[in-house]
């Protein structure tokens, strides 16, 4: 038993190593990336569910990996958070996403990305945003941040002067992933929210039989956004089934892969 003890722990040594090595060399390919603006954005629009209008796009970051090929966030996300080096990532994608929709035809679609907590503890994230906005040409009323409810646990008083400042120069916010979180409901009527995001675990749910429960809460999500005056975009819609649920109850946007799955600008915009 000793024996098999020793060797066991062995064993887990040499994982744990291996997997620090793994983290290291991750870690410097993703300094090389961004030199080598290997990073792009791929865009999902969001529709208007009534007529199919699209409204918006969501910016989703993809790492054009030179051997690897297209890495989606879950390939390299947490490390790249871990190492610090997503704000350096972030900023340069949100800045080219910013461009392309400045010259994005007719129609003014508007801009969401991804903020997350490290970014929001920045008290210029404002001011930051506002630069880059300027630099890129985007007005302030066509981008919206999509924040969790995990990024506003860290410090909500100081998210919120954030998220009001930037509203008062036209960016909006949204509550991504609503519904998955701990108290939601205390921040729908305390933040400056001009959208909500039904999570896609909610969505899912709504053609199986029996789904009568997950209707009910999206509905009562529904009312309350709306009693706030906030608009609601329904994520992950995949079957006809769950869109006709979700016009029926009078959600008006959303995305998901029915509608159309996220791509490079130029696969939504004929050059
Ligand atoms: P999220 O913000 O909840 O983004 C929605 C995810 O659902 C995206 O995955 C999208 O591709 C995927 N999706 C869209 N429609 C459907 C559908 O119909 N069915 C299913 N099953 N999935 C769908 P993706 O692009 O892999 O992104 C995963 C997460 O990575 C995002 O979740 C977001 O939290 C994070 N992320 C994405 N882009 C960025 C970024 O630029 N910066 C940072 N910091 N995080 C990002
Ligand atoms: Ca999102
Ligand atoms: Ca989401
Ligand atoms: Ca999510």
């Amino acid at each position: 038993a000793k024996q098999l003890g020793r060797k066991r722990f062995a064993v887990f040594d040499e994982a744990l190593a291996k997997g620090m090595v793994d983290v290291l060399a991750m870690e410097s390919e993703l300094r090389k990336a961004l030199r080598q603006n290997e990073f792009e954005p791929h865009f999902q629009p969001i529709y208007r569910l009534g007529d199919s209008k699209v409204m918006g796009y969501e910016a989703l970051i993809r790492w054009n990996h030179p051997q690897r090929g297209l890495l989606r966030p879950s390939d390299f996300v947490k490390i790249a958070e871990d190492s610090g080096l997503i704000e350096a990532i972030d900023w340069r994608l949100f800045e080219l996403s910013c461009r392309l929709l400045a010259q994005h035809g007719p129609g003014e679609p508007f801009i969401t990305f991804n903020v997350s907590a490290l970014h929001l503890r920045h008290a210029d994230f404002d001011v930051r945003i506002l630069k880059m906005l300027e630099r890129s040409g985007l007005a302030p009323s066509r981008l919206v941040t999509e924040v969790t409810e995990g990024a506003l646990l860290d410090n909500p008083e100081s998210v919120r002067n954030v998220l009001d400042r930037l509203r008062s120069v036209g960016v909006g916010a949204a509550l991504d992933d609503f519904g998955t979180g701990y108290s939601s409901l205390s921040y729908l009527h305390s933040l400056p929210l001009r959208m909500l995001k039904i999570d896609r675990a909610f969505v899912q749910e709504l053609d199986k039989s029996g789904s009568g429960n997950s209707s009910t809460v999206v509905a009562a999500i529904l009312a309350l956004a709306h009693a706030l005056n906030i608009q609601v975009i329904a994520e992950g819609i995949e079957t006809q089934a769950q869109l006709d649920a979700l016009v029926s109850m009078g959600c008006e946007m959303g995305q998901g892969y029915l509608l159309g799955s996220p791509a490079p600008m130029s696969h939504w915009v004929a050059s």
